[in-house]
């Protein structure tokens, strides 16, 4: 299934909290799948799901970091989109909700900040295929909630990481006045204090005063 982008830009903050969460990433667990939606099964009758998932079950990489279970309920069923005398395309309709808590990194000092998500989705999966533009082009802004399933099933994992991650906040900081990390020293100054903020006195900075001195005179 194609995945909807999520659009946000990277701090350097945040991709030194990448870095350290990938030290310890090669001693992760492989996984079972969560649960398996099947094209020939849901023409049967919908499918309705209740579960409560352990941390690990689904792998959310680098931007959260699942606490606790996670609980979602909901239903999958065919939906038929006629397109013509002959074409009949089936298309997955996704209905639930999920709900847990998450652990995500400040945006300014990284220190990793519980809070809880939840959302609810109605989601849309055609056939990969089904349209005859490449799926990432034809997801357009009135389009944005169709995805695309792959050999006539989808993984609730992929559509729970997906809508998790789109849950996510676009910034969240560990108290609101937050002092970030010192970008020089990289200390954390809500805990420490660096001498850095005393002056500037690196290379560069002198060099800058002294421009500064020359458009003066
Ligand atoms: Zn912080
Ligand atoms: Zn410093």
């Amino acid at each position: 299934m194609t995945l909807l982008r999520r659009k946000s830009g990277r701090s350097l903050a945040h991709l030194h909290w990448l870095f350290c969460r990938s030290l310890p990433g090669a001693l992760k667990m492989l996984y079972a799948h969560t649960m398996e939606f099947k094209v020939p099964e849901l023409e049967r009758e919908p499918v309705n799901f209740d579960l409560e998932l352990k941390p690990g079950a689904i792998d959310f990489g680098d931007e959260a970091e699942q606490m606790g279970n996670l609980a979602t309920s909901g239903s999958a069923e065919v939906i038929h989109e006629h397109r013509g005398p002959k074409e009949i395309v089936p298309d997955i309709r996704l209905r639930g909700r999920f709900a847990g808590q998450f652990q995500v990194p400040c945006a300014r000092c990284i220190e990793p900040v519980e809070i809880p998500l939840a959302a609810e989705f109605d989601l849309i999966f055609r056939p990969i295929g089904a349209d005859s533009e490449p799926p990432e082009r034809s997801i357009t802004a009135s389009e944005t909630e169709i995805g695309y399933y792959q050999k006539d099933s989808l993984l609730l994992e992929d559509v729970l990481r997906e809508q998790v991650l789109l849950s996510l906040p676009v910034r969240t900081l560990c108290k609101p006045d937050c002092k970030g990390l010192c970008p020089r020293c990289g200390a954390n100054r809500n805990t420490q204090a660096c001498s850095c903020e005393v002056g500037p006195n690196d290379p560069r900075w002198e060099a800058l005063t002294g421009l500064r001195g020359r458009i003066k005179s």
